[in-house]
């Protein structure tokens, strides 16, 4: 029989058994520095994600990385497809409050404008760039004296022709060959300032294919499903795959590829890394399914409060239940809750209730409610009660968050 250690106390004379280990200690790898932002040996787990705006649009893509760093972004990512992209780049990096990586793909010649521009890092894919063997020294040397890493970037979609040709398609197997292989061209010229990343839309191929990878080198490693898909689809396969490795220990930056908003992309894999305990939370909204006893529209109000909280930038846990009577019970963790029914809402604070409201004006007494919480700075006024406060100070205030 299976044997099942349930969590009883321990009898007279036997020594209580330790709680299991959920996630591994970190595996231990070489150290870069994306800008300001340390990647692996231990750094805090920075989560990073790209922009879609044209980066010739240097508004737009400004604009794109306030809101990323306000939803917690570390790292951001810009594509530079052309001339002009790169003739972004020193604009872009000079007001960016977060480093800024080039993505670049054919054109090994934009890697020099982009370590010109002052990007912290570049992502290259040596598959996808025809010329990109002899020129591996010059490159080598100029992000060296530059002490800007290279992200050495394998996935499904362009892996080395002859990996393909060898495995057949996209294995693990082969997208760590072609990564270990691409790493090797640089660490010929005495160049290691790497960072790894092998993606693929299969989380259990991308599970398999880090574990090989951070079996076979100490380089720190960049997770991320690509092409994951819609949000909703998307976050549940990266959650899966990164949640498996992050447990054992594997991986020093994330990037969740949704189809959805940068943003977006970036509160996923803030809660990837918070649901692991590799994050403080900042705000977690707790709210019930509903069932046979639910008393209102648990779906809309919750929607409601999760709007209405967005950016709030101090951890809380807001509960959101939707009747009465397992509602306070249930949410006894939280921070500050609600439990509704008969077109009230049962407003309570840390398990105590403090109110009861009418259904319309619940979310509005939660925001009161926070704010008490946290009587003693501005930083945590949701923006629905101060509509005169500075957007960018928010940002600003999020991106320099101890996380
Ligand atoms: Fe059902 Fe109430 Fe629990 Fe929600 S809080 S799941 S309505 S019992």
């Amino acid at each position: 029989m299976t044997r099942t250690d349930l969590p009883l106390p321990a009898l007279p004379g036997h020594a209580a058994q330790p709680p299991a280990t959920i996630v591994a200690a970190r595996r231990p790898s070489r150290r870069i520095n994306v800008g300001t932002v340390p990647v692996g040996d231990g750094a805090p787990i920075s989560v990073q994600t790209m922009t879609t705006t044209a980066t010739t649009d240097i508004d737009a893509t400004l604009q794109q990385i306030a809101a990323s760093v306000a939803a917690g972004c570390d790292i951001i990512r810009v594509a530079v497809p052309s001339a002009d992209d790169a003739l972004a780049l020193p604009a872009i990096v000079a007001k960016s409050p977060i480093p800024v990586i080039a993505d670049i793909h054919f054109q090994p010649r934009y890697v020099f404008a982009a370590i010109d521009a002052g990007c912290a890092a570049v992502r290259v894919n040596p598959g996808n760039i025809k010329k990109f063997d002899n020129k591996v020294r010059e490159i080598a040397q100029a992000a060296g004296a530059a002490n800007v890493p290279i992200r050495i970037g394998v996935n499904a979609g362009s892996l080395d022709p002859r990996l393909l040709a060898k495995y057949g398609k996209a294995t693990p197997e082969a997208l760590t060959e072609s990564a270990l292989w691409e790493c090797s061209l640089f660490e010929e010229h005495g160049f290691t300032d790497i960072k790894i990343a092998v993606k693929h839309h299969d989380p259990l191929t991308v599970v398999a294919a880090y574990r090989l990878l951070a079996a076979a080198c100490d380089y720190p490693l960049h997770l991320g499903v690509t092409e994951a898909g819609p949000a909703f689809q998307g976050s549940i396969k990266s959650a899966v795959a990164m949640g498996i490795l992050l447990a054992e220990g594997i991986g020093d930056t994330i990037r969740v590829s949704l189809s959805a908003p940068p943003a977006e992309q970036v509160k996923a894999g803030c809660h990837i890394l918070s649901s692991l305990g590799l994050r403080p939370r900042t705000l977690e909204i707790v709210s019930c399914p509903g069932c046979g006893r639910l008393q209102v529209d648990i779906h809309k109000l919750a929607q409601r409060v999760e709007a209405a909280f967005d950016g709030f930038p101090l951890p809380l846990r807001v509960a959101v239940m939707g009747c009465v009577v397992n509602g306070p019970g249930e949410s006894r963790d939280a921070d500050i809750g609600v439990s509704s029914g008969n077109g009230k809402g049962q407003i309570f604070v840390r398990g105590q209730v403090v109110a009861t409201v009418p259904e319309s004006q619940i979310v509005e007494r939660l925001l009161e409610e926070a704010l008490k919480h946290r009587p003693h700075t501005r930083l945590g006024c949701p923006r629905e009660l101060h509509p005169e406060a500075d957007p960018t100070s928010r940002s600003a205030a999020s991106s320099s968050r101890n996380l």
